[in-house]
């Protein structure tokens, strides 16, 4: 009984009706509506149970087991969810209470300024879950490494992920040598990854959406090269495998987040 009350949750009405005509055979005593009732009542159970808010948060002991590729797992599982639209229901609040008193995150990610690229929402991520550094261009700065130092050697978080998107202006602004105050300043630092694009593309139109595509993801390369060569924390920190560090491009238009695996240094367990 229980066993088909189960799988009324995935089957159709016309397979349910089925099922009770072969338990009328054997439930002589049992009327189809009390069946029916008690189905209706397990299922309601098991939706309502599917729908509890999450209210879980990362913990000291949750982190300190988590393994880089663990962490760059979840990283992936979220953005699965999120492209199905399948993302988590969270209560928020309670996660903002749960980590009041301390925060355990699993990774460190570099985005960019982007209004579509919020690294919680497209990785499905709660409060308390990632720290998130978010500058025009996802470029890395002293202040950037300072605080990347402080995630991981500091506070735990196991990966960098450096991710930037397609249709990036900060990619379109620096193709165009474009100046503007403090802007000028980004847009000098994405330079050196517009002159890489320029080698490997065919054209060097910067009103070309895949030449600009190209200039992001030759800058997320050339983060994540900055990253190590400016930061001796970090770089010590991934040459001995506490922490692994990993590129990646988000599809505005899709919200899919490709993960670079083969330019990535992971540590193997
Ligand atoms: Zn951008």
């Amino acid at each position: 009984m229980l066993f088909l009350v189960g799988f009324t949750n995935y089957i159709g009405y016309d397979e349910t009706n089925f099922l009770l005509k072969g338990l009328d055979m054997k439930y002589k005593g049992i009327s189809k509506l009390a069946l029916l009732t008690c189905m209706l009542a397990l299922t309601s159970v098991t939706l309502a149970q599917n729908t509890q808010p999450h209210t879980g948060v990362m913990t000291a002991s949750i982190q300190s087991e988590m393994t880089p590729q663990q962490a760059l797992q979840r990283l992936k599982d979220g953005n699965q969810r999120f492209v199905e639209s399948k993302m988590k229901n969270r209560d928020l609040l309670t996660q903002a209470s749960a980590t009041a008193s301390s925060q355990h995150p699993i990774a460190v990610v570099l985005s960019c300024l982007d209004s579509r690229t919020s690294p919680e929402i497209i990785f499905d991520q709660g409060i308390g879950d990632i720290f998130v550094a978010r500058i025009a261009g996802n470029i890395q700065n002293d202040d950037i490494l300072g605080s990347m130092e402080f995630g991981t050697k500091l506070m735990g978080a196991k990966l960098i992920a450096v991710v930037g998107h397609t249709s990036c202006g900060a990619m379109r602004g620096s193709c165009e040598k474009a100046q503007l105050g403090h802007l000028t300043g980004v847009l000098q630092k994405i330079y050196p990854a517009v002159q890489q694009a320029a080698k490997e593309s065919k054209t060097k139109d910067c009103t070309n959406a895949t030449y600009i595509d190209q200039i992001a993801k030759d800058n997320v390369l050339l983060v994540m090269k900055q990253i190590r060569m400016r930061s001796p924390v970090l770089d010590n920190l991934i040459k001995e495998g506490k922490i692994g560090i990993i590129g990646g491009m988000q599809d505005v238009s899709t919200g899919v987040v490709t993960f670079f695996d083969d330019q990535s240094i992971m540590p193997k367990s």
